[in-house]
């Protein structure tokens, strides 16, 4: 691991300060930044750590309640807090469920919900700095469009970067229309600091010609807290998550589901996929296709044609294209059973 110096803030604008500086990375729980330093992938010079924060702002850490009965969380709450706090489990399960399925036990202990969504990809050319990679090199090749990409993405893809986005929590807060608070510099506000919002389907960037840049964020901005609206039919919703094995791996194919069905008739619904595409994909195509029809296989295998359209599989994941629908079609069968 290089050498690097190491930064405990007194307050949120003085971490804005310190991480807007030139190669400096924040760290929360660490679990995905130590093992890429480790690796030599991420070489930072400098760590800002954002746990102190939480003893300054209590709310940077607690899950409390918004006026317009929804969840504000904050994003240095651990993920197992989270997945298990009564709320969360009984108003938006396919959250608690994305949280439980993500790790080990004790990743979840130690990971925060904002790191979480800022986690880098498995793409195992990202992780091995001796192959070319878009994303770790700009313009060094993507080793992965001729190698092995069984596990890579087939939506949202470009000839540059077809590395999947690996986080389950993201396809949950995609589904749900979660935002995302930031805590930006430059302004009179709170202590010199502004506030801005993003929705958490426009936080992620496709790759496109620069897949080194994954999200929204700009330097030195910090996620402060994550809120999820108000949806009474997520009480019936599901996170189904597909992978090589069940006690610990990343997904091959995700599907989060809500839907709300009246009289016979799906009145409204949610879909997002994960383990296939190169940001968390929530499928508008499939949400029209669900909308005014009976909840059925057929109609469920409709949504999830849908849902795949476009799809762009490589050598070793055609496989995904099926597997994405079929997973859809059972998340979409047991959470109206
Ligand atoms: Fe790098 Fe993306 Fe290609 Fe993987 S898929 S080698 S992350 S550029």
């Amino acid at each position: 691991m290089k050498p690097f110096d190491y930064t405990v803030p007194g307050s949120v604008a003085d971490a804005i300060r310190a991480g807007a500086a030139p190669n400096t990375r924040f760290i929360a729980g660490g679990t995905t930044l130590i093992d890429l330093m480790k690796l030599e992938v991420e070489t930072p010079q400098h760590l800002v750590d954002l746990n102190p924060l939480a003893a300054i702002d209590r709310t940077l850490a607690t899950i409390d309640e918004t006026p317009t009965g929804g969840l504000r969380i904050g994003a240095l709450a651990a993920m197992s807090d989270v997945a298990w706090d009564a709320r969360v489990k009984e108003r938006y399960p396919m959250l608690s469920q994305s949280l439980l399925l993500a790790a080990s036990g004790q990743l979840r202990n130690m990971a925060s919900m904002g790191g979480n969504l800022l986690q880098r990809t498995r793409c195992p050319y990202f992780r091995d700095t001796a192959t070319p990679c878009n994303k770790r090199e700009p313009g060094s090749g993507c080793s992965a469009l001729r190698g092995f990409n069984r596990t890579h993405a087939i939506l949202g893809t470009s000839e540059h970067c077809i590395a999947t986005h690996p986080s389950d929590l993201a396809v949950a807060l995609a589904a749900l229309d979660a935002t995302l608070h930031v805590r930006t510099g430059g302004s009179a506000g709170a202590g010199g600091t502004a506030q801005r919002t993003i929705p958490a389907t426009d936080f992620h960037l496709l790759p496109g010609t620069h897949p080194e840049r994954e999200t929204v964020l700009r330097p030195g901005e910090i996620i402060t807290a994550i809120e999820v609206p108000a949806l009474p039919f997520a009480r019936r919703s599901l996170y189904l998550k597909v992978r090589d094995r069940a006690s610990y791996a990343f997904a091959l194919a995700s599907a989060a589901v809500a839907v709300d069905v009246a009289n016979g008739r799906i009145r409204s619904a949610r879909v997002a996929l994960g383990g296939v595409g190169t940001k968390p994909w929530r499928s508008r195509a499939a949400e029209r296709a669900l909308v005014g029809k009976a909840p059925t296989a057929a109609t469920f295998r409709v949504a999830a044609n849908a849902a795949l359209e476009g799809a762009v599989p490589r050598t070793d994941n055609a496989f995904k294209v099926e597997l994405a629908k079929r997973t859809l079609v059972r998340a979409l069968t047991e959470v109206v059973a």
